[in-house]
Protein backbone atom coordinates (compact mmCIF):
# COMPACT_ATOMS: atom_id res chain seq x y z
CA UNK A 1 0.00 0.00 0.00
CA UNK A 2 1.35 3.64 -0.55
CA UNK A 3 1.20 5.93 1.65
CA UNK A 4 -1.75 7.99 0.67
CA UNK A 5 -3.53 4.62 0.01
CA UNK A 6 -2.77 3.92 4.18
CA UNK A 7 -3.85 7.17 4.68
CA UNK A 8 -7.07 6.99 3.54
CA UNK A 9 -7.79 3.81 5.08
CA UNK A 10 -6.99 5.25 8.16
CA UNK A 11 -9.20 8.54 7.51
CA UNK A 12 -12.26 5.63 6.92
CA UNK A 13 -11.83 4.61 10.34
CA UNK A 14 -11.16 7.05 12.74
CA UNK A 15 -14.02 8.44 13.98
CA UNK A 16 -14.69 12.27 13.27
CA UNK A 17 -13.12 14.88 15.48
CA UNK A 18 -10.25 12.02 16.17
CA UNK A 19 -6.55 14.06 14.66
CA UNK A 20 -4.57 11.92 13.28
CA UNK A 21 -0.79 12.74 13.91
CA UNK A 22 1.54 11.52 11.44
CA UNK A 23 4.20 9.98 13.49
CA UNK A 24 7.39 10.44 10.74
CA UNK A 25 10.55 9.96 13.21
CA UNK A 26 12.65 7.68 10.81
CA UNK A 27 11.41 8.63 7.50
CA UNK A 28 12.66 10.44 4.88
CA UNK A 29 11.26 14.23 3.71
CA UNK A 30 10.26 12.77 0.70
CA UNK A 31 8.42 10.24 2.47
CA UNK A 32 6.32 13.34 4.56
CA UNK A 33 6.08 15.03 1.01
CA UNK A 34 3.97 12.33 -0.35
CA UNK A 35 1.67 12.10 2.79
CA UNK A 36 1.50 15.94 2.64
CA UNK A 37 0.03 15.77 -1.07
CA UNK A 38 -2.26 12.72 0.33
CA UNK A 39 -3.61 15.87 2.88
CA UNK A 40 -2.12 15.60 5.86
CA UNK A 41 -0.63 18.66 7.56
CA UNK A 42 -0.01 17.39 10.68
CA UNK A 43 3.40 15.29 11.96
CA UNK A 44 5.24 14.40 15.07
CA UNK A 45 8.68 13.99 15.46
CA UNK A 46 10.33 12.52 18.45
CA UNK A 47 14.09 13.19 18.16
CA UNK A 48 15.31 16.87 17.59
CA UNK A 49 18.38 16.00 15.57
CA UNK A 50 16.36 14.36 13.10
CA UNK A 51 13.42 16.78 13.02
CA UNK A 52 15.06 20.18 12.86
CA UNK A 53 16.83 19.62 9.20
CA UNK A 54 13.78 17.59 7.64
CA UNK A 55 11.71 20.55 9.26
CA UNK A 56 13.90 23.27 7.53
CA UNK A 57 13.96 21.17 4.11
CA UNK A 58 10.15 21.21 3.86
CA UNK A 59 9.39 24.51 4.72
CA UNK A 60 9.32 25.87 1.68
CA UNK A 61 7.73 22.56 -0.11
CA UNK A 62 4.88 22.36 2.05
CA UNK A 63 3.46 25.29 3.32
CA UNK A 64 0.88 24.81 6.68
CA UNK A 65 2.87 21.87 8.47
CA UNK A 66 1.92 21.48 11.50
CA UNK A 67 4.97 19.75 13.68
CA UNK A 68 4.00 18.38 16.97
CA UNK A 69 6.85 16.73 19.47
CA UNK A 70 6.31 13.74 20.62
CA UNK A 71 9.91 12.50 22.18
CA UNK A 72 10.96 12.58 25.47
CA UNK A 73 12.35 16.52 25.97
CA UNK A 74 15.54 17.05 27.51
CA UNK A 75 15.85 20.72 29.49
CA UNK A 76 18.74 21.69 27.45
CA UNK A 77 16.66 21.12 24.09
CA UNK A 78 13.65 23.51 25.28
CA UNK A 79 14.67 26.17 23.31
CA UNK A 80 15.14 25.01 20.20
CA UNK A 81 11.97 22.34 20.34
CA UNK A 82 10.00 25.71 21.36
CA UNK A 83 10.93 27.02 18.39
CA UNK A 84 10.47 24.51 15.40
CA UNK A 85 7.53 22.79 17.05
CA UNK A 86 3.82 24.28 17.84
CA UNK A 87 2.73 21.58 20.17
CA UNK A 88 4.54 19.38 22.55
CA UNK A 89 3.15 15.97 23.81
CA UNK A 90 5.36 15.06 26.33
CA UNK A 91 5.68 17.39 28.89
CA UNK A 92 6.35 15.23 31.59
CA UNK A 93 7.55 17.04 34.89
CA UNK A 94 7.03 20.13 36.44
CA UNK A 95 10.39 21.49 36.22
CA UNK A 96 10.61 20.78 32.49
CA UNK A 97 7.11 22.84 32.49
CA UNK A 98 8.42 25.92 34.15
CA UNK A 99 12.01 25.87 32.15
CA UNK A 100 9.32 25.24 28.89
CA UNK A 101 7.15 28.49 30.07
CA UNK A 102 9.84 31.21 30.77
CA UNK A 103 12.09 29.93 27.30
CA UNK A 104 8.03 30.67 25.51
CA UNK A 105 8.37 34.18 26.71
CA UNK A 106 11.23 34.76 25.83
CA UNK A 107 10.78 33.53 21.96
CA UNK A 108 7.38 35.00 21.96
CA UNK A 109 5.53 31.65 21.63
CA UNK A 110 3.08 29.67 23.16
CA UNK A 111 3.01 26.05 22.48
CA UNK A 112 0.30 23.74 22.83
CA UNK A 113 0.95 21.23 25.42
CA UNK A 114 -0.26 18.10 26.74
CA UNK A 115 0.93 16.75 29.98
CA UNK A 116 2.64 13.18 29.91
CA UNK A 117 1.31 10.77 32.41
CA UNK A 118 2.07 7.63 33.15
CA UNK A 119 -0.60 5.28 34.98
CA UNK A 120 0.95 1.68 35.16
CA UNK A 121 4.29 1.16 36.13
CA UNK A 122 6.81 1.24 33.73
CA UNK A 123 10.90 1.65 33.95
CA UNK A 124 11.02 2.51 30.06
CA UNK A 125 8.58 5.68 30.38
CA UNK A 126 8.34 9.05 31.87
CA UNK A 127 5.44 10.75 33.10
CA UNK A 128 4.06 12.52 35.96
CA UNK A 129 2.19 10.44 38.23
CA UNK A 130 -1.86 10.74 38.86
CA UNK A 131 -0.67 12.30 42.30
CA UNK A 132 1.90 14.69 40.81
CA UNK A 133 -0.21 16.04 38.06
CA UNK A 134 -2.86 16.21 40.62
CA UNK A 135 -0.92 18.26 43.13
CA UNK A 136 0.86 19.92 40.84
CA UNK A 137 -2.07 21.35 38.77
CA UNK A 138 -2.12 24.82 40.29
CA UNK A 139 1.43 25.88 39.25
CA UNK A 140 1.33 24.42 35.86
CA UNK A 141 -2.03 26.10 35.24
CA UNK A 142 -0.73 29.49 36.09
CA UNK A 143 2.12 29.20 33.05
CA UNK A 144 1.14 31.31 30.85
CA UNK A 145 3.28 31.13 27.88
CA UNK A 146 2.09 27.59 27.79
CA UNK A 147 -1.41 26.67 26.55
CA UNK A 148 -2.41 23.85 28.48
CA UNK A 149 -4.26 21.40 26.40
CA UNK A 150 -4.81 17.97 28.05
CA UNK A 151 -2.91 14.48 28.59
CA UNK A 152 -0.65 12.34 26.87
CA UNK A 153 0.01 8.79 27.64
CA UNK A 154 1.51 5.75 26.34
CA UNK A 155 0.47 2.23 26.99
CA UNK A 156 3.51 -0.32 28.39
CA UNK A 157 4.12 -3.22 25.87
CA UNK A 158 2.33 -6.48 25.96
CA UNK A 159 -1.17 -5.41 27.59
CA UNK A 160 -4.25 -7.75 26.67
CA UNK A 161 -6.92 -5.41 24.98
CA UNK A 162 -9.46 -5.13 27.53
CA UNK A 163 -6.31 -3.46 29.49
CA UNK A 164 -5.31 -1.62 27.10
CA UNK A 165 -8.65 0.22 27.47
CA UNK A 166 -8.61 -0.04 31.07
CA UNK A 167 -5.25 2.21 30.85
CA UNK A 168 -7.09 5.12 27.58
CA UNK A 169 -9.98 5.06 30.07
CA UNK A 170 -8.27 6.45 32.89
CA UNK A 171 -6.63 8.53 31.28
CA UNK A 172 -9.40 9.50 30.06
CA UNK A 173 -11.22 10.01 33.78
CA UNK A 174 -7.90 11.62 35.18
CA UNK A 175 -8.36 14.55 32.74
CA UNK A 176 -11.64 14.83 33.42
CA UNK A 177 -11.16 15.29 37.34
CA UNK A 178 -7.92 18.04 36.92
CA UNK A 179 -10.42 19.45 34.43
CA UNK A 180 -12.58 20.29 37.24
CA UNK A 181 -10.82 22.04 38.76
CA UNK A 182 -9.02 24.56 36.39
CA UNK A 183 -10.47 27.69 36.12
CA UNK A 184 -13.50 28.05 33.23
CA UNK A 185 -10.91 29.77 31.13
CA UNK A 186 -8.09 27.20 31.24
CA UNK A 187 -10.69 24.33 31.00
CA UNK A 188 -12.44 25.53 28.04
CA UNK A 189 -9.28 23.98 25.96
CA UNK A 190 -7.99 21.47 27.97
CA UNK A 191 -10.16 19.07 25.98
CA UNK A 192 -7.32 16.82 24.01
CA UNK A 193 -5.92 13.02 24.90
CA UNK A 194 -3.21 12.33 22.64
CA UNK A 195 -3.36 8.47 23.26
CA UNK A 196 -2.85 5.38 20.63
CA UNK A 197 -0.63 4.50 18.34
CA UNK A 198 -0.32 1.94 15.19
CA UNK A 199 -0.91 -1.17 18.08
CA UNK A 200 -3.44 0.23 19.96
CA UNK A 201 -5.01 3.23 18.07
CA UNK A 202 -8.49 1.21 18.44
CA UNK A 203 -8.90 0.88 22.20
CA UNK A 204 -7.50 4.32 22.89
CA UNK A 205 -10.19 5.84 20.05
CA UNK A 206 -12.84 3.36 22.23
CA UNK A 207 -11.65 5.14 25.65
CA UNK A 208 -12.09 8.96 23.98
CA UNK A 209 -8.82 9.64 22.49
CA UNK A 210 -8.76 12.78 20.16
CA UNK A 211 -5.47 12.37 18.87
CA UNK A 212 -3.65 9.32 17.96
CA UNK A 213 -0.07 9.27 17.21
CA UNK A 214 0.79 6.88 14.09
CA UNK A 215 3.77 6.17 12.16
CA UNK A 216 4.39 2.22 11.01
CA UNK A 217 0.55 2.14 10.13
CA UNK A 218 1.50 5.13 7.67
CA UNK A 219 4.85 4.54 6.62
CA UNK A 220 5.64 1.11 6.85
CA UNK A 221 8.14 -0.13 9.73
CA UNK A 222 11.17 1.95 10.34
C1 LIG B 1 7.06 6.29 17.52
C2 LIG B 1 5.97 6.84 18.33
C3 LIG B 1 4.62 6.69 17.95
C4 LIG B 1 4.19 5.95 16.70
O1 LIG B 1 4.48 4.60 16.79
P1 LIG B 1 3.97 3.57 15.64
O2 LIG B 1 4.03 2.27 16.31
O3 LIG B 1 4.93 3.71 14.53
O4 LIG B 1 2.60 3.98 15.25
C5 LIG B 1 3.65 7.26 18.75
N1 LIG B 1 3.97 7.94 19.86
C6 LIG B 1 5.24 8.11 20.26
C7 LIG B 1 5.50 8.87 21.51
C8 LIG B 1 6.27 7.57 19.52
O5 LIG B 1 7.54 7.73 19.94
Amino acid sequence: MTIANCLEALGHRLPPGVTLLAVSKGQSPEDVEQAYAAGQRRFGESRLQEAEPKIRALRQRCPGLEWHFIGQLQANKVRPVARAFVWIHSLDRLGLAQRLDRIAGDEGCCPQVLLQVKLRPDPNKVGFSPEQVTSQLPMLMHLSHLKLRGLMTMAPLGLEREQLHRLFSDCRQLAQQLRSHLPSAVARDFNQLSMGMSRDWPQAVAAGSTIVRIGSDIFGSR
